[in-house]
Parts: structure tokens; C-alpha cells; sequence
């Protein structure tokens, strides 16, 4: 009888670098990825920026049809696996069953829907499609507002100013990117979105949105004819919970990035895993953790590799003509300090736990590269990698 091989649940980024891991790795068995969305497997972090205003689908595919042809890998798009069967490990698709020997999970995240009445008028902007219908209404659109002041809503909030548009954007915390930066760093971007004409609506919950606007908790109306929805996200976990592995903050990995059944691994948006600097149950929404991920699973099921996650976090973020990167990860109880113009480090109980730069693409990779030591990094170390250049 022929071997199942490997099946992958979700064709997003770190899906398919799941495929072209494990053939780079020398695995020779069948591999399928199974995506829910139609047509290749392509990038998101352009939607939110170059692609609004390009509008170029093709420039996102990350590997062409032949690709798949060229490695063996069955690719089947438009396909929603519903449950998983692990006793007799297989998935179960509209059109029937698939059997593996190793399942990886791959299944990313989808829009929070806060409880704001009226929500069914807000766009979404998470794939090509919403992109796509984003862009349609921009064409004939000039007040747009943006609910949530993370990373997307913020790119997205640049790109459409730099269109022409009046952009307003809503979020219920006190700052901006609250969950992903320092403090410093919120209120530089505040002013800068300010700078360049946007309003900033900071503390105040959207409570409603309507063909005039958005409602504030305060009772404050924002005039918008389109609006946007970027308030988080929430990982696809349906499914790992109907097979009863276990769930937590996404769906729940070890150091080796295997969920609770050993046949079954988990990547990128989906997943909680341990940091490895700190030990905590992580999950990151970033395409070097679904790609390391990827990698690094790869390598378990071609070749036995043992090695645990040890990946150094890393995340970017492009708003107007400012790149905002972040070497490392850091937690509530990190305190920040500043080494240089648009350079914070943000230090905990352990050392140095992340730095945050702007416009310094070689200070942040030498952060990166120092963070990638297996000691505990201090304040001192890293002013003497990082400020050598300062560039
Ligand atoms: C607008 C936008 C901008 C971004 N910008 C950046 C950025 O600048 N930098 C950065 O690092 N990250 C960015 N990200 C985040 C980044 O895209 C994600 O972290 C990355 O795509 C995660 O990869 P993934 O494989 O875990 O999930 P995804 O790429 O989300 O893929 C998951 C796929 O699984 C499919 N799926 C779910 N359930 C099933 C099922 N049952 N059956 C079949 N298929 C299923 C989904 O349809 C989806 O296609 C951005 C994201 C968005 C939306």
C-alpha cells in the first residue's frame, strides 16, 4: 500500500513554506496542502500597503503553478477541511477523506468581530478578496475610518492618506500598537499619523458604525462613507478543538512544535508555542514565525531532526516612508529605554528582551544577530553592538 504522507491544512504562508521545506529537506512521500481561499498561495503583509495602491494580484503569489507540478506537491485551493479524524488519521474534505502519516495544521487567523452595533457595514482586510473589495470601494470613497490602531489598521491608515484620503483612526486602548510596542514607540507614530493629516482617536471603544460613521463609547461621531475593520485577530482553532487537541491561545504546541497528538504539528498564526527566551506560551502573528515554523517541522518529519524552536521573533511594519522593525519580543513587564534616535530597547528581569528601530534596518539586524546568542543579552551588550553605526 502507498504511503499517505503529509497533509497541510491551510495554504497561507506558512503552509506552503511547510511543502517546500520538506522537499528542500529530502522528504520523497506525498505531500498535500489543502487551502480553503481560490487561486495560489500568495502574501499578505502587502494588502495593507503596496498592493493598495498597485493593485498588482500577480506580484503577491509566492511560487507559480509549475512550482507545484516541478516538486510533486498536490495542491488543491478552494478546499475547506471539517474535521480531522485521528484515530483512523484522516481529514475529512466536502468531497471525502484524505489519510496521512503527519498532519500539520496551518490554519492562521481570522477578524476579531468586537460588539460594535451595525459591524456587518465595516470591511475586513485579511485576504486577496477583502483586499480586492477594499480597494473597489476606495475608488469612489473619500472619508475613510479605520477601527483598531495595530499594525494594519496603521498601514493601512498611511497608505490611504497617501491616496488622498481622509482617514480617521479608532482604537479603544490608550495608545497605538499597545500589545506590540514599546509605550515611546506608540506616541512617536501618534504624532506621526497626526503629522501627516490623520485623526487619532485614542482610548475611546467604537460602539457603532452606521452609513454616516462611527459612534464612539463618549458619545463622539467620526463621519466615514467606508470603514474598516483591523481590531485583532482570533486563531482557527475550530477544528483542533473538535479533534479535542489541546487549545490555548491558539492551538497548543510544545518545543518541537507538536500539538498534543504526535502526528500532528501546528505553525504561525495558529499556534501558541513556548518563547524560548522566556518560556512563556506564545503566539505571534508574523510570517518569519510561520516560515521558521515551517522550516523547522520540515525538518522533523523528512529527517528526524530533534531540535527545539529557538527562532529569534522578529516583525516589521511599513508605515508611509517609516519602517518600524522589531528584533525580539517583549512582555508587559519590559521597561523601555531609549539609545538613539528611533532606537528603544525594551529590557525585563532577564536582560534585553527586544529593540524597536525606525528607518535602522542595521542596527536591527545587528540586534538580531546578537539576540541570537543563546545567553541573556545586557543593556551595555547591546549599546555596543547596535550603536557601532547607528545606521
Ligand atoms: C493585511 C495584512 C498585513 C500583514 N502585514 C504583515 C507584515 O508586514 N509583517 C508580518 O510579519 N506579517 C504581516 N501580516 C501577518 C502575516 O501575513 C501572517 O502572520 C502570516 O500570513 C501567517 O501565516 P499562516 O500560514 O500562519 O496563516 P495565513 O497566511 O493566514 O494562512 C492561513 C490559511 O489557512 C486557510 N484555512 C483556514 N482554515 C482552513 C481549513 N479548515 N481548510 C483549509 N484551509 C483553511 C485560510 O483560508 C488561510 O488561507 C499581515 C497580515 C495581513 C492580513
Amino acid at each position: 500500500m502507498s504511503q499517505p504522507g503529509v497533509i497541510i491544512v491551510g495554504a497561507g504562508q506558512g503552509g506552503l513554506q511547510a511543502a517546500i521545506s520538506l522537499r528542500q529537506e529530502g522528504y520523497t512521500g506525498p505531500v498535500t496542502l489543502i487551502g480553503a481561499e481560490p487561486g495560489l498561495p500568495y502574501q499578505r503583509p502587502p494588502l495593507s500597503k503596496a498592493y493598495l495602491a498597485a493593485g498588482d494580484a500577480e506580484a503577491l503569489v509566492l511560487r507559480p503553478e509549475s512550482f507545484f507540478a516541478a516538486k510533486d506537491i498536490t495542491y488543491l485551493h478552494s478546499t475547506t477541511v471539517e474535521a480531522i479524524d485521528r484515530d483512523a488519521r484522516r481529514v475529512v474534505l466536502p468531497g471525502g477523506r484524505l489519510d496521512y502519516d503527519r498532519l500539520i495544521l496551518a490554519t492562521g487567523t481570522r477578524n476579531l468581530r468586537p460588539p460594535i452595533a451595525g459591524l456587518d457595514r465595516a470591511l475586513d482586510l485579511r485576504t486577496l478578496a477583502d483586499a480586492g473589495r477594499l480597494r473597489e470601494v476606495l475608488a469612489s470613497t473619500r472619508r475613510v475610518a479605520v477601527i483598531g490602531g495595530g499594525f494594519i489598521g496603521l498601514e493601512f491608515a498611511a497608505a490611504a492618506r497617501k491616496l488622498g484620503h481622509q482617514v480617521a483612526v479608532i482604537e479603544a486602548a490608550e495608545r497605538l500598537m499597545a500589545r506590540v510596542v514599546s509605550p515611546l514607540m506608540s506616541r512617536y507614530f501618534a504624532m506621526l499619523h497626526h503629522d501627516w493629516g490623520t485623526e487619532v482617536h485614542l482610548g475611546q471603544p467604537a460602539v457603532a458604525v452606521d452609513e454616516t460613521g462611527v459612534t464612539l463609547a463618549d458619545g463622539a461621531h467620526v463621519p466615514a462613507d467606508t470603514v474598516l475593520l483591523a481590531a485583532g485577530v482570533c486563531p482557527n482553532t475550530e477544528l483542533a478543538e473538535a479533534a479535542e487537541l489541546a487549545v490555548e491561545n491558539g492551538i497548543r504546541l510544545d518545543a518541537q512544535l507538536r500539538t498534543s497528538d504526535p502526528a500532528i504539528f501546528a505553525l504561525g498564526d495558529c499556534a501558541s508555542f513556548p518563547d524560548p527566551r522566556s518560556g512563556r506560551q506564545v503566539r505571534l502573528e508574523s510570517v518569519q514565525a510561520a516560515t521558521d515554523h515551517a522550516r523547522l517541522i520540515a525538518a522533523q518529519i523528512a529527517k528526524g531532526a530533534t531540535a527545539s524552536y529557538a527562532a529569534v521573533p522578529w516583525f516589521w511594519s511599513d508605515q508611509g516612508d517609516r519602517k518600524l522593525q522589531i528584533a525580539g519580543l517583549a512582555g508587559a513587564d519590559a521597561h523601555e529605554e531609549i539609545l538613539a534616535d528611533g532606537i528603544v530597547a525594551r529590557v525585563d528581569a532577564i536582560g534585553v528582551a527586544a529593540l524597536e528601530t525606525v528607518n535602522k534596518a542595521g542596527a536591527h539586524m545587528r540586534a538580531r544577530r546578537l539576540l541570537a546568542g543563546h545567553a541573556p543579552v545586557s543593556l551595555d551588550e547591546l549599546k555596543a553592538a547596535v550603536l557601532k553605526t547607528a545606521a
